[in-house]
């Protein structure tokens, strides 16, 4: 028995694994000093003659000048967008237009190195996430939407579907080219023209693509890429020639738009925050389980909107499940985004990392419990380290709100019903975790959970044939699928 038990005891926490420095070479970004907005296949000087400085968040450093769109800019890259859809676009057959946006797909995957690595330096995600991840993904959007794009009357049968034609698009900096490609390539495949406008710490990734369309011999004005501020991002809901808003970031800014559309007979899709249950069962294989929590929360530093930032554990499990989510957190290599080892990367902007003190400083006040394991936070940049709250409930602000950022608030419950009551007791409602054996007990949870998507022994997994969307203050309309191709299309006679 005692030999049982002590080849079960855990082993030790290799806290003090020693990695060698790993860096991707950064040599393969050659990056302007500036950059002009994207309007009829060029890049120009905007109207408003203001510029931007966009950083690299992990050092602080300055990395290029944006230009700073405003009212005229905005007007502009509409009415050539308005220009290329009724003069061509909207006439080419879908064949036609798969091509290009095969082309498109491919030459992402040619310049895959060259994104990611500009990825990681303008948004401070590590490099393995940008290689393995955005820039993949993004590559099989346009792959699977360029695979509809002469399908449209079978994916719609009966129904005439048409391009809906202006499409404004805003983005945020959490997946600055994954989200590019979800905006733009359903709105292509469909028939329609765009103007998206970037968030303004992550535009570099957008303007190297503005050069992919190029090399792709898009026909001008077919995308426009509009950079700035919440103020550009504004002028392009405002904007009278725009027949669709998709918007993806904060339910606040969510809300405005719905607010200042609304009457306008403008279409409008919205993805916004998340307060996302990852619920763990007694049954589960729980080595397996603590994977997809870390996963779920620490990837993308937590800034992601369907991140499992609330973990409910079965009471029975909860210490174990404690335990080992601790020991695990020790071996997360907090640094350099560039670097290959590491797993969690800086902070988008010194907004956000305030944003997260804040929320942290709140669940402290309010009786949570936190744990930090021990890590060297580099002195430039924006860092925070992987967090865990325990005794947390569930008034707390720590889990209620979108903290956004690498922070987990533990929750228990005892049976399946109150993990559902749990999980759902949010505004939000975009996406949930289950982990259990049983099949039946995943079927019955996902059934009652208000999430748009339910992982089972999973978590973060994406795929362009999904579609992805929420309940509740995360938003509606779907994206990716054919789902996402419905909100581009109309289908009045
Ligand atoms: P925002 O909602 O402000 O930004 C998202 C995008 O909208 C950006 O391109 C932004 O431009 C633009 N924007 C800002 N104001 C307006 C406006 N009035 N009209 C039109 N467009 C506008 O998110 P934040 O960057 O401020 O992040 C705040 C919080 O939002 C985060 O802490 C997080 O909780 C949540 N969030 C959720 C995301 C999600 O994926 N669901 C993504 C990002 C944030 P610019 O960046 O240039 O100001």
């Amino acid at each position: 028995m005692a030999e049982v038990e002590k080849r079960r005891a855990p082993a030790p926490a290799p806290l003090e694994w020693e990695y060698a420095p790993a860096p991707e070479a950064r040599d393969i970004v050659s990056l302007q000093e500036r950059y002009g907005l994207f309007i009829g296949g060029e890049l120009v000087d905007p109207r408003t003659s203001e510029w931007f400085t966009t950083i690299e968040p992990a050092t602080e450093e300055p990395l290029a000048e944006v230009a700073l769109a405003g009212t005229e800019d905005v007007a502009l890259a509409v009415e050539t967008a308005r220009d290329a859809f009724e003069n061509g676009w909207s006439q080419l057959a879908g064949s036609e237009r798969a091509k290009y946006m095969f082309r498109i797909a491919r030459i992402l995957q040619e310049r895959s190195r060259e994104f990611a690595v500009l990825e990681s330096l303008n948004s401070g995600k590590p490099i393995k996430e940008s290689r393995d991840v955005d820039v993949p993904l993004a590559a099989a959007h346009f792959f699977y939407y360029a695979g509809w794009a002469d399908k449209l009357e079978y994916a719609f049968p009966g129904r005439r579907p048409r391009p809906v034609g202006v499409c404004g698009q805003i983005i945020p900096w959490n997946f600055p080219l994954l989200m590019l490609a979800w905006k733009i390539a359903p709105a292509l495949a469909a028939g329609n023209v765009v103007v998206l406008k970037p968030a303004h710490t992550t535009s570099l990734t957008a303007l190297l693509f503005c050069d992919v369309v190029r090399q792709a011999q898009l026909p001008p004005g077919v995308v426009n890429i509009v950079t700035g501020d919440g103020h550009t991002g504004a002028e392009l809901v405002r904007h009278p020639g725009v027949d669709k808003i998709a918007f993806t970031g904060s339910t606040e800014v969510g809300k405005a738009i719905q607010r200042e559309i609304a009457g306008s007979g403008k279409r409008l899709t919205l993805e916004l925050g998340g307060k996302a249950a990852n619920i763990v069962f007694d049954d589960c294989a729980l080595d397996q389980a603590i994977e997809g929590i870390v996963n779920g929360i620490y990837f993308n530093q937590g800034e992601v909107c369907c991140a499992g930032s609330r973990l409910l554990v079965q009471e029975s499990i909860y210490e174990p499940t404690v335990a080992k989510l601790k020991r695990r957190m020790a071996t997360l290599r907090v640094g350099d985004p560039l670097d290959k080892n590491t797993d969690v990367g800086a902070i988008n902007s010194q907004e956000q990392l305030e944003r997260i003190q804040e929320l942290v400083a709140a669940g402290e006040e309010e009786g949570a419990e936190i744990y930090q394991p021990p890590c060297r936070l580099p002195e430039k940049g924006f860092w925070f380290a992987p967090t865990v709250f325990t005794n947390v409930a569930q008034s707390y602000r720590i889990a209620q709100e979108e903290i956004f950022g690498p922070v987990l608030s533990v929750l228990t419950f005892r049976t399946p019903e109150e993990a559902v009551e749990k999980a759902n007791n949010t505004a939000y409602g975009l996406s949930a975790g289950i982990w259990t054996e049983k099949g039946s007990r995943i079927l019955w949870m996902a059934e009652r959970l208000r999430a748009g998507v339910v992982w089972a022994n999973t978590f973060n997994r994406f795929d362009p044939a999904s579609p992805f969307g929420g309940y509740k203050e995360s938003g509606f309309g779907r994206e990716g699928g054919r789902h996402g191709l419905e909100a581009y299309l109309r289908f009045d006679g």
